[in-house]
């Protein structure tokens, strides 16, 4: 028996149910990726991402190498011509079965429906696997039988139904039949143009590493995470976030870990690690709003209401938010953290996206693109997912007439300014009253740019073409 499995967003071997299947089941076994640079352009994906997921497949086409399975990849121009270029490998090494590890969003369901209905007709079979949630997608259901649409009854289903072996992931692979066919992960022409400035040896490649990231964070951070997770001078998140989302680990392997410290509890124990965990259910949550509400992968607002909203439109400010120069201390530190990282802190996330989408009133939809664009854990559901909350207009959404004010929200978060200094160098030498909101002058000397607007009546604004788009 020989089998291929469709590596996608699962470049792990750790934790890869569609590899460890066809490994169970077939002698010889082939992996391909196919690579679309017009497709990475069409979903946004951020230059940093791209970046990161053709060092991750180096990697793994190593790990593999070491039990006889071939990494192929594959050009291609797009998700339309895959059932095409999965046919031919098929023909061209007689394969008999195919694998993969299911997708979210709209793009992706389409593409597998064709692609399974491809290998129907010419008598291949295949079989596919959820490796992004713990649950089937859309089987955490209310009384009601119904998607829940709120997270903390989500939870506590999810909780509810947790059985352990849920987490039955240990598997060691044994060495396969030799298919004589070699990797060209090295030679393939990626056609890689590098256009970011994201300092690229903060984020090690390679599921090993991630493991040891996991390990660490868990020994070392994990028990603080309540205390310290807001503030983002203290580092006291995993930054595990670009790994899930290329899926270099599994988030099953980070509960499976995490409870393993905490006597198998999810309810109960160390608090630290109950939250993180509930972290990871949050992605899970926005991964089946994506299943369940379709639209929202489709541009379309959770809130049907906010449809109504007019969003205005100002390239100035669009621009000054984008190049970290609003004015804001906060927002600007964020945004060239993101420039230099390709990462934001969560808490920053929630403050940039509320700036944007309320007080700049500008439509979430563009702030939601260019996080795709820059993030190197550029995720479709988290991102539209948080995106969506902190414009009100998604599920869970913050109160519309609850806007985040930047500067108390540093105050409160970053109060000595040393993540603002860090970012901003020309702040640097501000003591901590100053540092949140520069007096006009010391913006002028230290050539740092004015507020693009003013918070109290961008609020009312903001207020105001709620109220309108629901009334
Ligand atoms: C506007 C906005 C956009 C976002 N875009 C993305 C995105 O594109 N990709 C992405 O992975 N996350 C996104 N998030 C969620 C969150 O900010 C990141 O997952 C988190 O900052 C990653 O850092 P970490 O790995 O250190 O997280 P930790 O705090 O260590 O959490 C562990 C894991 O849980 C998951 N997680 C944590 N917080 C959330 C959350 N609020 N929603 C969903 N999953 C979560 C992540 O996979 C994370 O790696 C977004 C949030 C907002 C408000």
């Amino acid at each position: 028996m020989k089998s291929l499995v469709w590596l996608r967003n699962d470049l792990r071997m750790d934790d890869n149910p569609a590899l460890r299947q066809a490994c169970i089941n077939s002698e010889e076994v082939h992996c391909i990726y196919i690579y679309s640079s017009k497709q990475i352009k069409l979903h946004n994906e951020a230059n940093c991402k791209t970046e990161f997921i053709i060092n991750n497949l180096k990697d793994l086409s190593e790990n593999l190498r070491k039990i006889n399975v071939p990494l192929t990849i594959i050009d291609s121009m797009g998700f339309e011509d895959n059932p095409k270029k999965i046919l031919e490998v098929i023909k061209e090494r007689s394969i008999n079965k195919v694998y993969w590890n299911n997708m979210f969003g709209a793009d992706e369901g389409t593409r597998d429906d064709k692609v399974k209905e491809i290998l129907n007709k010419n008598n291949v079979n295949s079989e596919s696997y959820d490796d992004q949630v713990v649950y089937a997608p859309g089987t955490i259901k209310t009384k009601e039988e119904k998607p829940y649409s709120v997270f903390t009854p989500f939870k506590r289903r999810w909780i509810a139904n947790f059985n352990i072996d849920l987490l039955d992931i240990e598997f060691n692979y044994a060495l396969k039949n030799d298919s004589g066919v070699l990797s060209n992960v090295n030679d393939f022409n990626f056609n890689f143009k590098k256009t970011h400035s994201v300092d690229m040896s903060i984020w090690k490649v390679g599921e090993k590493n991630a493991l040891s990231i996991l390990k660490d964070y868990l020994d070392k951070k994990v028990v603080r995470y309540s205390l310290d997770r807001n503030d983002p001078i203290k580092e006291g998140t995993s930054r595990l976030s670009p790994y899930l989302a290329s899926g270099i680990i599994s988030p099953k392997r980070c509960i499976l870990e995490a409870l393993k410290i905490n006597n198998f509890e999810l309810d109960s124990g160390e608090k630290g690690i109950i939250k993180w965990i509930d972290e990871i259910v949050w992605r899970e949550f926005y991964k089946n709003i994506m299943h369940s509400f379709p639209k929202v992968s489709r541009g379309l607002p959770f809130q049907d209401y906010t449809k109504k909203i007019r969003w205005r439109f100002n390239q100035d400010e669009l621009d000054a938010w984008k190049s970290g120069n609003t004015g804001f201390p906060i927002i600007d530190s964020a945004m060239r953290q993101l420039a230099s990282e390709g990462w934001m802190h969560n808490r920053l996330r929630m403050v940039v996206a509320m700036f944007f989408t309320k007080n700049m009133l500008h439509d979430w939809r563009l702030g939601e693109t260019f996080f795709m664009e820059s993030l190197i854990d550029g995720d479709f559901s988290s991102n539209n997912g948080g995106w969506q909350w902190s414009s009100s207009t998604g599920t869970d959404a913050a109160p519309y007439f609850r806007i985040f004010n930047p500067i108390t929200q540093s105050k409160n978060f970053d109060c000595d300014g040393l993540f603002i200094k860090k970012h901003i160098p020309e702040l640097k030498d501000l003591d901590k009253k100053e540092i949140h909101d520069p007096s006009d002058n010391v913006r002028n000397h230290l050539n740092y740019p004015m507020q693009i607007l003013d918070l109290k009546q961008s609020r009312l604004r903001a207020v105001d073409a709620f109220n309108d788009a629901k009334n």
